[in-house]
């Protein structure tokens, strides 16, 4: 494997070197490519997702197929327009010239992709490397291994295999990769890996974007009006639940809200669990399992403390043999347990209670900057407070998850939670050097900038 990974790096420099991958022709029949493998395959996707994920279908198209059909067709409609050189003013010192920047292809790109969207986190920063015109090895996560190798299998028979690889495996492939010369490295996953991968990548100056993730707050300011009240906690069930059952990198880690109003909250927490999942959300067939053995155990363990167990207000159930944690509600954990100092991805949602509603910035600015803040509020001093005085990936006012669909907004962490972005334009600027090109001609010259100098100063 090991010389492999090196022959396959070195085909695919060669590669890019004849310049293929740099006309608006092949970029415009990968991208359209990409969409036909995802119509084609629809089936395929979903049952692998199913297998890896126990993902229902609808939840899969929403997430996964939908999301990657957009980006492409964005990336497909504004290439050429990203791709056209910029006009830039030159200060009249230089005159007679012209500027303009050129946005060029990094050359050979390696993407990491984590488990939790397997098809989407490998396609969506996929779709931004062709865009841009590169070169690219893709390596999913070994832990969803269905879809795993269903990019393995399909992508060589729809795209440019000259171009696009996929190599599959575990930590051991990661350390080969790691090990090559690499023009950019594109990496989802958790901040301990990116730190691994940062510290290869410095060996030879590669540029990274790490895509991490964090403990997302959401905060429920009072909302005295019953439906904005009730759709707000709809919108967090969906939130918090919804997308792989909690297992998401933006999806709501823990929920601030004023005391008083916690018991309510919690009323209609239930209420809405319910009614989305049954009264035994185990035999729900709309909500995610937990990944493997090693995740479910991990967040078993963070119910394993017995201050934090007796913080459990809502469900606790769990299910070794189908991988089920039911949706599970935590009032006030102690804040020194490991479910309030690490990223949950999981099923477990701890409210934490605050005297004023305001006290939630100086919580969230306690811990590192998150990947998303939400926050429910109607309050428009609140909101400005919200965004000046703290810092996270994004922000999202009365809903979740929204933020990750829209191209037109980065998609990116800040601090503990990424260096970097992508989506839409940001993706095609995240693979791509933007190159400053200076046209001058020879007339007129300045002589001064020239010596022999006297001791006056240099003056035009
Ligand atoms: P992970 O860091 O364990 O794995 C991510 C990738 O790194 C995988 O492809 C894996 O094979 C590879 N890898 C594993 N060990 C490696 C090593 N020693 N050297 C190099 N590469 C190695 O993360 P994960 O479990 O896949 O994902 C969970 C984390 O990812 C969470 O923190 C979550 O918040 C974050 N995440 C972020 C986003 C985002 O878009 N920001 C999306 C999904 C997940």
């Amino acid at each position: 494997m090991d010389i492999e990974v090196e022959e396959t790096v070195g085909e695919l420099r060669q590669y890019f070197k004849t310049g293929k991958t740099k006309s608006v022709i092949w970029r415009k029949n990968q991208l359209t490519a990409l969409l036909d493998l995802v119509h084609e395959n629809e089936d395929a996707i979903f049952k692998a997702l199913h297998q890896d994920l126990g993902k229902h279908p609808v939840e899969a198209y929403r997430d996964e197929i939908g999301a990657v059909e957009k980006s492409a067709n964005n990336s497909l409609s504004c290439v050429e327009k990203w791709m056209a050189p910029k006009k830039s003013n030159i200060p009249l010192l230089f005159q007679p010239a012209k500027g303009e920047v050129l946005s060029e292809p990094l050359g050979v790109v390696l993407i990491f992709s984590s488990w939790n969207f397997p098809i989407m986190l490998a396609l969506d920063p996929l779709i931004g490397a062709i865009s841009a015109g590169n070169v690219v090895v893709i390596k999913p996560s070994e832990q969803a291994p269905a879809c795993s190798s269903f990019l393995a299998n399909t992508i060589p028979l729809y795209l440019d295999s000259n171009a696009i690889k996929v190599i599959e495996g575990g930590a051991h492939v990661c350390e080969q990769l790691l090990l090559q010369k690499w023009d950019k490295i594109f990496f989802t996953g958790s901040p301990r890996v990116a730190s691994i991968v940062m510290s290869a990548a410095a060996k030879n100056l590669t540029p990274v974007t790490l895509e991490l993730g964090g403990k997302c707050p959401a905060i429920l300011d009072s909302l005295p009006k019953p439906s904005d009240f009730k759709l707000a906690v709809k919108r967090i069930v969906g939130g918090k639940w919804g997308p792989c059952s909690g297992q998401a990198c933006i999806g709501i880690d823990y929920l601030l809200v004023e005391e008083k109003f916690s018991s309510a909250l919690i009323e209609l927490l239930k209420k809405i669990i319910r009614r989305f999942y049954g009264e035994n959300p185990k035999e729900s067939k709309v909500i995610s399992r937990i990944v493997n053995k090693q995740h479910f155990k991990r967040l078993c363990n963070l119910l394993k403390d017995p201050l934090v167990a007796n913080s459990i207000v809502h469900g606790g159930s769990v299910d070794e043999e189908n991988l089920f944690i039911e949706p599970t509600i935590l009032l006030d954990p102690p804040l020194d347990s490991p479910i309030m100092t690490e990223e949950i991805f999981g099923s477990l949602l701890p409210i934490i209670t605050v005297n004023k509603i305001q006290g939630s910035i100086e919580f969230i600015n306690a811990r590192p900057k998150p990947l998303a803040i939400y926050a429910f509020t109607k309050d428009e001093t609140f909101k400005r407070q919200i965004l000046s005085e703290t810092s996270s990936g994004s922000v999202v006012f009365n809903d979740t998850m929204v933020q990750f669909l829209c191209d037109s907004l980065p998609f990116g962490g800040v601090g503990q939670s990424g260096i970097g972005r992508y989506h839409g334009k940001y993706s095609f600027d995240t693979f791509s050097h933007e190159k400053a090109v200076m046209h001058r001609n020879l007339i007129l010259e300045i002589e001064p900038r020239y010596p022999p100098w006297s001791n006056f100063k240099l003056e035009f």
